[in-house]
């Protein structure tokens, strides 16, 4: 299937590493999957995508289906995005969402969970003077 720039409309896209790009605007096209094992490779941990929708903006139609996208953002990057084919970032968009890639890691995978401590420390020391 021929990809079409969103942006541009009728210009081709091309296929760039894992990406296919728009060599007038310099926008890219990746699928989801290809995107979460980007950010997978480069955190060395699993990742969610925490989309949120943005309302107001202009939507664009999907490289492949020419469905109108979404608009959201993930992190402070806005994208545009089909849910069955991929989504589209414009030039530098990718390079900047790559880079905060680590707010990305799961959850689970970041966090250590501690035992609350609040009756060994200092607290549980007046606590233990004052119980007489
Ligand atoms: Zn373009
Ligand atoms: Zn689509």
């Amino acid at each position: 299937m021929d990809l079409v720039c969103p942006s541009c409309q009728d210009q081709p896209l091309a296929v760039a590493g894992r990406t296919m790009r728009c060599e007038v605007c310099d926008g890219a096209w990746i699928n989801e999957e290809t995107l979460v094992a980007l950010l997978e490779e480069r955190t060395n941990s699993l990742v969610t995508l925490p989309w949120s929708e943005r309302l107001g903006d202009k939507q664009m139609p999907c490289a492949a289906c020419k469905a109108p996208m979404l608009t959201v953002n993930l992190g402070d990057v806005a994208l545009d995005r089909c849910a069955q084919h991929g989504v589209w970032f414009d030039a530098h968009e990718l390079v900047s969402l790559l880079k905060q890639s680590k707010r990305f890691k799961t959850e689970a995978d970041a966090e250590v969970t501690e035992p609350p401590h609040e009756h060994h420390g200092l607290l549980g020391v007046f606590a233990r003077l004052f119980r007489r």
